[in-house]
């Protein structure tokens, strides 16, 4: 059999990202398959009762059972991995999902985590609700305060946890700074990089310890399946995520893990192209509306060091109208554009954050993390941009821009 199949790390490694993009991790069976298998298996047969006994004692590699290995997430797993720079990697049923996980398999009561205050709705929810109720300690910082980081360590901080650009209002995150900050003091960094992916932003390069990933979003990228990741050192997964992940099953279905592995092959064309498509209309809309929030404008108050960190800027960006009223309005005059919360997509989305995504939490916490009622966040797809621009176009002049 070819040795360069992609499950051979002396090699796979060496090679250049779209080269892992492609084929990273691809795992060939007796039919020589082009394209992936896709083992749709719960469970696994054995030639005789002596194999399963050293599967299960860690002495013979091989499939057992779905919830701890299977062929198609297994593909999925190494190629993420590869692109990462990470050691290793682990599939998840959903960006949720793997967050849980990334923070629940390290943290035990009486832990303290710092965590961004501007961050997916959920995300926030599991800092505001669910670590609590477990007597986790937590602190919400503003994240793009480099200080403040330091400011919120006590002696039990174990975890700092953070999106960057963060969903929806685009903060950026010092990534070698934090990380840094986080090393000094034994803190292991839980880094969401949904709205970047390793396309557009490699956390590890910067220090991190942990990138967790919605992989429904860009990796997908057509909006079709929900899935996730959590990447780290071979010895973190193994030692801390795998004996949270083995037995609570967050796992992801093989189908799901397939559609993302066939997405991650144009991950790298399709960020670059909605991050062009992005900013193009981002400076159109600049001079119509009050404020644009955007990583790749020179107006975004971090400009300089998302251009350090990032290769490119990402196809999301928020723009603020004044008031919810006229957010609706806008959202109604759209032709093209879909009303849509998902992102990542090759189709352009646009959504009003504070009554979707952010809804689930107080207006305080709005208020604090800046979703306004006049917010407006989009997701720039594949489309061509020129009629993109037309729609937004119309759709500004409708709401009275
Ligand atoms: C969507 C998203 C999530 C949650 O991912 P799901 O796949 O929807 O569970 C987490 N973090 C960020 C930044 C996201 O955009």
């Amino acid at each position: 059999m070819k040795k360069t199949t992609g499950t051979d790390r002396s090699i796979t490694r060496n090679w250049r990202p779209a080269t892992q993009a492609v084929r990273g991790g691809t795992w060939r069976s007796e039919h020589g398959e082009t394209s992936e298998a896709l083992f749709l298996t719960s469970g696994y047969t054995y030639p005789d009762a002596a194999t399963p006994a050293a599967r299960f004692a860690g002495d013979e590699q091989g499939m057992t059972y779905s919830r701890l290995q299977n062929p198609t997430v297994a593909m999925l797993e190494e190629r993420i991995a590869l692109m990462e720079g990470a050691e290793a990697c682990r599939a998840q049923a959903s960006g949720m999902a793997a967050m849980t996980a990334a923070l629940l398999c390290q943290l035990e009561t009486g832990d303290h985590v710092v965590a961004a205050r501007a961050a997916f709705g959920s995300c926030r929810w599991l800092v505001d609700n669910l670590l609590p109720k477990f007597g986790i300690e937590t602190t919400v910082i503003d994240s793009a305060v480099d200080a403040e980081w330091e400011k919120a360590i006590r002696p039990n901080t174990k975890v700092f946890f953070f999106e960057t650009p963060a969903n929806p209002t685009l903060d950026v995150v010092d990534l070698a700074y934090v990380c840094g900050l986080a090393k000094a003091h034994g803190i292991t960094t839980v880094v969401d990089n949904a709205f970047a992916t390793s396309a557009l932003q490699r956390p590890m390069e910067f220090g991190a310890d942990v990138v967790a990933y919605s992989a429904t979003k860009l990796m997908d990228g057509q909006g079709r399946v929900l899935a996730g990741a959590v990447c780290g050192t071979s010895e973190w997964i193994e030692e801390v995520l795998l004996p949270f992940q083995r037995n609570t099953g967050p796992n992801c279905a093989p189908f799901n893990a397939w559609v993302v592995l066939k997405g991650l092959e144009t991950l790298s064309l399709r960020a670059h192209r909605q991050s062009e498509n992005a900013l193009e209309l981002g400076r159109f809309i600049e001079p119509r509306v009050p404020r644009v929030l955007h990583p790749g404008l020179a107006s975004h108050p971090r400009h300089e060091l998302a251009a350090r960190q990032m290769d490119a800027f990402g196809p999301i960006f928020a723009f603020d109208v004044g008031d919810r009223a006229k957010a609706f309005a806008l959202l109604d005059a759209l032709e093209l554009v879909d009303i849509s919360n998902n992102i990542g997509d090759a189709r352009s989305l646009m959504c009003h954050p504070a009554s979707t995504t952010h809804a689930g939490m107080s207006a305080e916490a709005r208020a604090e993390m800046g979703v306004t009622e006049g917010l407006l966040r989009i997701n720039v797809g594949l489309e061509d941009i020129a009629d993109v621009t037309e729609d937004l176009d119309r759709a500004l002049s409708a709401a009275g821009f």
